[in-house]
């Protein structure tokens, strides 16, 4: 008897009519048709059937802080970086739990069920670490939640003295944080920034640990520090564990470097994450016209053979006042911000939201195939594109099997003379 049984899926490489079989909250048979006893069978009417949504770049700390103190005016990373400093003594662990539990709840309604966040570790107090480390347990049943020690103020930079960050960063990772981050383009200096790049990768390779660092984010064309990142991630062999977050500063690049730099990144397997809702705000605020669009270069990573996902970053916070964690939204606009019109560039976005973020976080078990995680959202779409075009509702959010989340399908009731009685902004429907 299978616990669960999805019938006439549609799958995300375009394979229709599909059953998906689950017992004990894994995957046991995909295959089209299938008909066998279950507790529970969900016929999915043709509609796509995905693995979930995961959100490689997020700052669960500060999410829905918006206006907290007051609210940033130029619309900068740099405004918003220093209306963070002015909240972060104005934080307590309660409010920071109850935050990102309601970011939690949203994220699983949107079908979000992996998450790596950035937790800020310049604070002594290590407030944020506490707090995120606390909801990563009380989420662990829905939510796969992989933190990432990120000195935001530079490691280096402090004013007591450049140990004062390291080790608050260290005592970070030795309290449970998953990853090693870093911002070394908001170091005092190039050379800084440099130095901070090894230094962080080093604390990664010495503990084991995955660095995942905001690289370059910025409009300077000689930024140049995931350069730097790709030479210590193959010096110190730490080849498929390290991602360069943002890389901003590759859209204003000189494209003769630009060809020398992705070859040494395809080398290096360096995971970039591209933030489109964030960099098509953020970046270009300097220029009058034209504006660049300031996100990295996604299709020619992608050409190049680098692993590229995208990132949400940011939902109402210093940063940006919008957002729901809803990935599609994410893909969608990173899909306008790029170019990428074709039908394999669409698909090629939507799989930015899901199995190539999953592969940054490097999860296990991530799928629709036998023997991996029975964790999948059935959406109100027939294919990726569709779901792209409508930002699909999410029908059914399912975690091991089990039903998390669901909402009921969007239609619209007509009142119009010779016209069907309702919509679902669907050829066929
Ligand atoms: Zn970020």
């Amino acid at each position: 008897m299978l616990d669960l049984l999805i019938k006439n899926a549609s799958l995300q490489d375009g394979q229709r009519g599909m059953s998906v079989a689950v017992r004990e909250g894994r995957i046991v048979e995909v295959a089209p048709g299938l008909d066998a006893p279950a507790q529970e069978v969900v016929d999915a009417q043709g509609m796509l059937l995905i693995p979930p949504f995961v959100d490689p770049h997020f700052h669960m700390d500060a999410t829905l802080s918006f206006g907290m103190p007051r609210v940033n005016q130029s619309g900068t990373l740099l405004e918003g970086i220093a209306l963070w400093g002015e909240l972060k003594p104005l934080l307590t662990q309660e409010a920071l739990v109850e935050r990102a539990l309601q970011y939690c709840d949203w994220a699983v309604a949107k079908g979000l069920l992996a998450i790596r966040t950035h937790v800020d570790v310049c604070d002594p107090r290590l407030l944020a670490v506490e707090a995120l480390l606390e909801v990563k347990k009380k989420v662990a049943s829905y939510i796969d939640l992989q933190l990432v020690a990120f000195p935001q103020d530079g490691v280096l930079r402090g004013f007591n003295g450049p140990q004062q960050h390291t080790s608050n960063l260290e005592r970070a990772l030795d309290m449970g944080v998953d990853v090693v981050g870093g911002i070394p383009h908001f170091e005092r200096t190039y050379d800084q920034g440099t130095q901070s790049v090894r230094l962080l990768c080093e604390i990664a390779a010495r503990r084991g640990l995955r660095v995942d660092m905001h690289c370059d984010e910025s409009d300077d064309p000689h930024s140049r520090h995931v350069e730097t990142l790709a030479f210590e991630t193959q010096r110190l062999g730490l080849q498929g564990r390290v991602t360069g977050s943002h890389l901003t500063s590759m859209h204003s690049m000189d494209n003769y470097y630009v060809s020398k730099l992705l070859a040494l990144m395809a080398e290096a397997k360096l995971h970039v994450v591209s933030n489109p809702l964030i960099n098509i705000t953020l970046q270009g605020r300097h220029d009058t016209y034209p504006k660049r669009r300031g996100m990295t270069r996604v299709p020619e990573l992608m050409a190049a053979g680098i692993n590229v996902a995208f990132g949400h970053d940011c939902v109402m916070d210093p940063w940006y006042s919008l957002g729901s964690g809803d990935m599609l939204e994410v893909a969608h606009m990173g899909m306008h911000v790029a170019q990428m019109t074709s039908q394999s560039a669409m698909r090629a976005c939507v799989d930015a939201v899901t199995v190539n973020a999953a592969q940054v976080l490097g999860l296990e078990g991530y799928g629709i195939q036998p023997g991996c995680h029975a964790d999948f959202v059935l959406l109100q779409a027939r294919n990726p594109v569709e779901a792209l075009r409508l930002r699909a509702t999410r029908l059914k959010v399912f975690k091991r099997g089990k039903l998390l989340a669901q909402t009921p399908a969007s239609v619209s009731q007509l009142h119009l003379p010779d016209r069907p009685a309702s919509t679902q902004w669907m050829n066929g429907f």
